[in-house]
């Protein structure tokens, strides 16, 4: 039995693909949701997710099995034991996960490491909700985790140098490149690709060009894989809005300004992909 045991709370995109990883790296997993049919819905997708790597031959039938055994599953943080590392991966909002915060505090061994995957609270904070500040850490995966390979590491205020090495070991275990960003709005990825997301959504809202011709012109022009509209539409609408939002309070900048019609699009429900409409149809 694997040795490091590692627990995921929330079950979501984020959660699955944090947990698919942790037991890819020979970790033993407990997944946690507040949600059964989430829980089941997550584990699912990780033995999916596993499963087409032994299709694509980069892993073997006996580690797929092994991965398997490792995982667990709980509908509660507080139930679970014996716990070296916490991700904490639930719906973005700061209540909650303080809450989850001081359920983890005691879940975890001493010495052990708190990480949050937030994308817009600010570590400090929610290291502030625990009895050890120290040792809470941002581990900031991208989507979709299994495939992306950049970990943002966000120190906050208090995080200790031994909880940094050790986030830093772990996301290394996991196949990942590190980063270390300080603890401001948006970490570094999306301190400059929203604004850049937001600034395409002026371009159309002036009738620089048609959705397409943006598009195009940066992906042909600049080497992306895919046009900003696209990418933004691939987030979700709702959650570049809702970034922008969090850099134009938290920066106090009016350059970081949400574009009024990306504002217009998620008040008709136009959230992209996952709504079936955005600057695309789908
Ligand atoms: P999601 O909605 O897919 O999953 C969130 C999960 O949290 C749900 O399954 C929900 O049931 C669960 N949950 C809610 N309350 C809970 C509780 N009290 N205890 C346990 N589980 C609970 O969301 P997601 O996209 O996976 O995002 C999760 C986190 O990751 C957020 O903080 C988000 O900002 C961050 N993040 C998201 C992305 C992305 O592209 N989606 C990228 C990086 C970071």
């Amino acid at each position: 039995m694997a040795s490091e045991h590692i627990i995921v709370v929330g079950a979501g995109q984020m959660g699955a693909g944090i947990a698919q990883v942790s037991l890819q790296a020979g970790l033993r997993v407990t997944l946690v949701d507040v949600s059964k049919e989430g829980l089941a819905k997550g584990a699912d997708r990780i033995r999916a997710g596993l499963a087409k790597l032994v299709e694509k031959g980069k892993l073997d039938d006996a580690k797929r099995k092994a991965a398997e055994a490792n995982l667990a599953t709980s509908t509660s943080a507080a139930d679970v034991k014996d716990v070296d590392f916490a991700v904490e991966a639930v719906t973005e909002n700061e209540d909650l996960k303080r809450r989850i915060f001081q359920d983890l505090d005691a879940v975890v061994k001493p010495g052990g490491v708190l990480a949050t995957n937030t994308s817009s609270i600010p570590i400090t904070r929610i290291a502030a909700s625990t009895k050890r500040p120290e040792a809470v850490i941002g581990m900031h995966f991208m989507n979709p985790v299994p495939l992306m390979q950049l970990v943002e590491l966000i120190r906050g205020a208090a995080t200790s140098d031994e909880t940094y090495q050790k986030t830093r070991a772990l996301a290394e275990k996991m196949g990942k490149t590190t980063v270390v960003s300080k603890d401001m709005p948006g970490f570094i990825v999306n301190r400059i690709l929203i604004p850049m997301l937001n600034e395409a959504c002026f371009a159309l809202m002036e009738g620089l060009g048609t959705a397409e011709d943006i598009d195009t012109a940066m992906k042909l022009g600049t080497n992306q894989p895919m046009g900003p509209l696209q990418l933004a539409d691939f987030i979700g609408l709702d959650t570049c809005l809702y970034i922008a939002e969090v850099l134009h309070k938290g920066l106090g900048d009016p350059k970081y300004r949400p574009c009024p019609l990306l504002r217009q699009y998620v008040d008709a429900g136009w959230y992209g992909k996952k709504s079936g409409r955005g600057f695309y149809k789908y």
